[in-house]
């Protein structure tokens, strides 16, 4: 029986892993829950699960929350996450809240040595030095989550990292991707929200939209596989049926199929290196779908992805501030208060008034990361 703790619980990935953990009660159960302030949505789910911590993001939150239950310890804010994640009967932590607040309780969970399911890709992007070189030093695995690094992880099970000769990653293309960039002035937060092919949150929904989802997938890959950015590569597959695939050396290709449901990868990183049933999730009908499609990627009508594959080969700070930025600009974004073009230049901005500091700390990454939102704000007054 594996001991879950769940950051991120009422999210579309945190709700889709209790899905999972709800099918197998012989296999894991659910220690610790965490969310923000939706306590409409969390309270049936710790009625339901019954977790002995309880993580939610302010004082008020827990005094709401006090007063609705009677069982298990109520924890606040980062000190809250780290708590939970660290806790002793914990094996594996689910990071699956929203944006580099994940951070800190990734790296305390992998120095406690809990296997790290990570979903939150924010936190890759931001300090992937730091993640790796920690997971590294205490031999602890860290199982993507992410439909392509799933995807990436699975064709490359078994196989020598020396003989890989690229990964190939898939993007559906988002909401707008057969709009030409001068149909994308006035777009709205609504047709931004529609995505073809995957149910998500507004954060992620937005970034498929704008390509930054691909860019900072590509950040993640390069930190998860150690592979060079030379080798990673992105290829519009509108079907999203191939979730990802690795070229070897000798020309050879595995790829990873499945129906787009985040339940296969979510499930496959707590079983691995086993398999169970999933048969809420529907299978494959490649005799339905018939035809796949691949097109390349245009780095001019996805500027994001140009951006994140410039901060990425820069490294250091970089990667920290094109998350920030982008962070900031989507929220300004949902909240109405910039278009959807203006993401990128708001983005764009706060890459060329950065001056990249080599090998930042954490402090440094979480300094940094504070310091670009203001910056992302100050530019829009
Ligand atoms: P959602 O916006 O749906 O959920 C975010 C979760 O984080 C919610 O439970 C939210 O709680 C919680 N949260 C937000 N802020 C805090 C905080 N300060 N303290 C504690 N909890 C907080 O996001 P998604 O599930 O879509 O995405 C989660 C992560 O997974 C992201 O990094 C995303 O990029 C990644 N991902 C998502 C995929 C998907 O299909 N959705 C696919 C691949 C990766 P509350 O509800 O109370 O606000
Ligand atoms: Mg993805």
């Amino acid at each position: 029986m594996k001991q879950v703790a769940l950051l991120g619980a009422t999210g579309s990935i945190g709700i889709q892993t209790l899905d999972v953990i709800r099918l197998h009660p012989e296999e894991f159960s659910l220690y610790a829950l965490a969310f923000g302030r939706n306590l409409e949505k969390a309270l049936p789910l710790i009625k339901e699960f019954k977790p002995e911590v309880i993580v939610v993001q302010d004082e008020p939150t827990k005094e709401r929350l006090q007063s609705e239950i009677h069982h298990g310890q109520i924890l606040i804010g980062g000190e809250g996450l780290i708590e939970a994640s660290v806790a002793d009967p914990v094996d594996v932590v689910v990071n699956a809240v929203m944006g580099s607040i994940g951070l800190p309780a990734t790296l305390k969970a992998i120095q406690a040595k809990k296997l790290i399911a990570i979903a939150n890709k924010e936190t890759l992007v931001t300090a992937g030095h730091l993640v790796m070189q920690e997971a590294k030093k205490h031999n602890v695995e860290l199982l993507p989550v992410d439909s392509e690094h799933s995807a990436i992880y699975q064709s490359l099970n078994g196989e020598n990292k020396k003989d890989i000769h690229k990964l190939i990653i898939t993007a559906s293309g988002g909401s707008f991707r057969d709009k030409k960039r001068e149909e994308l002035v006035g777009v709205t937060v609504k047709d931004a929200l529609n995505h073809p092919n995957w149910s998500m949150g507004a954060k992620i929904t937005i970034d498929s939209a704008s390509m930054m989802n691909k860019g900072l997938e590509v950040i993640e890959a390069h930190w998860l596989f150690d592979v060079p950015y030379d080798q990673i590569h992105v290829i519009l597959h509108r079907e999203s049926v191939i979730h990802s695939m690795v070229e070897y050396v000798d020309r050879s290709v595995m790829a990873q199929l499945g129906t787009p449901d985040m339940k296969v990868p979510i499930q496959y990183a707590l079983t691995y290196p086993n398999r169970l049933d999933l048969p809420i999730t529907k299978q494959l009908d490649l005799e339905e779908i018939a035809t796949l499609h691949f097109e390349k990627m245009d780095m001019e009508r996805f500027p994001c992805l140009r951006m994140a594959y410039e901060a990425g080969r820069t490294g250091g700070s970089m990667p920290a501030v094109l998350n920030a930025a982008n962070e900031e600009a989507v929220q300004l974004f949902l909240e109405e208060k910039i278009s959807f073009l203006e993401i990128e230049q708001l983005i764009e901005r706060a890459l060329e008034s950065h001056e990249r500091i080599h090998n930042p700390d954490l402090s440094t990454i979480l300094s940094i990361d504070e310091e670009t939102r203001k910056r992302v704000r100050f530019h829009l007054n």
